[in-house]
């Protein structure tokens, strides 16, 4: 895959950035001609989270991104899977109120519901360019294990 037309950190001009098999293999100025001016990897270029084999449609795969800034992937250090995406109580009633809330809610959470709920922050996350997660959930007398189970799920299988 080339991302061409994109513009890097710390570089004037718009790049080509040449990926395969999870790697940046080569970063080239975008010529007017379309070509690609050759250049190494840079120094600080990083894996892709994409580690399968490159087919022969993805390494001809050309993306424009139109002089949109590449950046290195996201991470996620602090984020709680299991009381993701719980709704939550009508506004105003402030921090002890929502802890009291969300306290309620997780007497009702069941193991498809955590995953369910985790699943989805997660793809969210992903979707925008957040490539590693540190994520935690609760165990206490309320909720057990229920959060730790949900959490561990694998997904199911995608469909892409
Ligand atoms: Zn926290």
């Amino acid at each position: 895959m080339i991302l061409t037309n994109a513009r890097l950190r710390g570089r004037a001009g718009l790049w080509d950035v040449e990926i395969a098999d999870g790697l940046v293999r080569r970063v080239g100025a975008v010529v007017e001609t379309g070509a690609v001016q050759t250049g190494a990897a840079p120094a600080d270029a990083v894996p892709t989270d994409d580690v399968s084999p490159s087919s022969s449609d993805e390494r001809d795969t050309v993306v424009d991104l139109s002089g949109r800034v590449v950046v290195p992937g996201m991470v996620e250090s602090h984020l709680h899977l299991d009381k993701a995406w719980l709704g939550g109580p009508a506004g105003g009633v402030g921090l002890a109120g929502a802890i009291v809330w969300t306290t309620r809610r997780k007497a009702s959470f069941t193991v498809e519901d955590v995953a369910s709920r985790a699943e989805h922050v997660a793809r969210l996350a992903a979707s925008n360019g957040t490539t590693l997660i540190r994520a935690h959930t609760e165990v206490d007398p309320g909720v057990g294990l229920v959060g730790v189970q949900g959490c561990s799920r694998p997904p199911p299988a995608s469909h892409h």
